[in-house]
């Protein structure tokens, strides 16, 4: 069994595949050109926003925007405490702060109470200036912006969506990717919307912004690339990405955002009674991971050795909060953040993709119920 089905869905996309793949390699054109610009204009038309702007993968992408905002040291940026590395990465990366703030238990993403918390702690102690949130789309729902996004309008912060797991997720009509002054997502092979390598993007209907951005991915260009204004990096998005990422796209409007909640309305069925995840009225998941909350660390550590065996992969996202990082060791930890501590110990991810029949979903609820039994 495949935790995501990649080779699966390369079947079912072949045809249109291989010939875009081949059409572009024929073409010769391997670096931006029209293919890369096109796919940029869906794109932003998809999110919603004015800009699109392609990089090299979703870490730069939030590198580039805080690059293109002026971030830096001094500056204190708050990025939940549970999330991907690459949050507080891209934060740490351009000298700023990251000051790691909690989640709610129930859908993982970010808890308001908790960033102003935060805020006022870093405000408090009076060393740091809070600049911009960060906020995640994890596990393909999208965070909750109107509670967080007054927040940060009353202390004057910038919100940056990392939508790297939400391509495609939804509050009423509004659409991952629009949330905030400016996101980033992900086209890493595994991520809803995922390519055949490493890609990225960012969002904006900022145009000041995306000018920045357009610049600092390759190397701070002026005028021209060989005319350069400022110090940036080279970090674009191939030519034989972006023909990838038009069918897959195709396929996602089609089919596979679709596809992928009715996986999880099985999954929610035949678990009910467990703590499966929870997606609040009017919001929709593009379900990147398929997330249960066990009682405690010994049943969830239980449970995935018990699948393992069946021949079921799972996977523990996160197993540590960011706070602990090694990486991040000797900052300074401003809030409490349980929720993440206690996540970290108890959350399991199930197989989870569009292409997960009914009759797998059953096989691991079969074996999830009977160890859990
Ligand atoms: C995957 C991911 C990233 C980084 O994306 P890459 O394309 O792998 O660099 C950033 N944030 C979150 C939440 C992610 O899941």
């Amino acid at each position: 069994m495949e935790f995501r089905d990649l080779k699966r869905q390369y079947q079912v996309l072949k045809p249109e595949m291989d010939a875009a793949i081949l059409e572009t390699v024929a073409s010769a054109g391997f670096i931006g050109g029209a293919r890369v610009k096109a796919l940029e204009e869906r794109l932003a038309a998809y999110a919603g926003v004015k800009h699109c702007v392609t990089c090299g993968n979703g870490t730069d992408a939030l590198q580039l925007m805080l690059m293109a905002w002026g971030i830096g040291p001094g500056d204190a940026v708050f990025v939940p405490d549970f999330t991907f590395f690459a949050s507080g990465e891209a934060v740490a990366f351009v000298g700023a702060t990251p000051v790691f703030y909690d989640v709610c238990p129930d859908t993982f993403n970010a808890s308001a109470g908790s960033l102003e918390a935060a805020v006022r702690a870093v405000l408090d102690e009076g060393v740091l200036t809070p600049k911009a949130v960060i906020t995640v789309d994890l596990y393909g729902l999208p965070a909750d912006y109107p509670a967080v996004e007054p927040v940060a309008k009353q202390y004057g912060l910038k919100v940056l969506e990392d939508a790297a797991q939400g391509f495609g997720g939804r509050i009423g009509d509004r659409r991952a990717c629009s949330f905030g002054d400016g996101a980033c997502t992900s086209f890493f092979p595994a991520k809803p919307l995922g390519c055949y390598g490493d890609g990225g993007a960012v969002f904006t209907n900022d145009d000041e912004t995306a000018a920045m951005v357009r610049s600092l991915c390759v190397h701070g260009k002026g005028t021209d690339k060989y005319d350069n204004v400022r110090i940036g990096m080279n970090s674009r998005l191939d030519a034989v990405q972006a023909a990838v990422l038009e069918v897959k796209l195709d396929a996602f409007e089609q089919t596979e955002l679709e596809a992928v909640n009715r996986a999880a309305r099985t999954y929610d069925r035949l678990l009910s009674g467990l703590h499966t995840p929870v997606v609040p009225e009017g919001y929709l998941s593009s379900w990147a991971q398929y997330t249960l909350r066990l009682p405690d660390r010994e049943t969830r550590d239980g449970l995935q050795a018990a699948l393992k065996a069946k021949g079921i992969p799972s996977m523990v996202y996160y197993p540590k909060p960011m706070h602990s990082q090694t990486a991040f060791a000797g900052g300074r930890q401003y809030v409490p953040c349980p929720n993440t501590e206690c996540l970290c110990g108890t959350v399991l991810s199930l197989p989870m993709h569009p292409y997960l029949d009914e009759e797998t979903a059953a096989e691991v609820a079969r074996a999830v119920l009977e160890f859990l039994k």
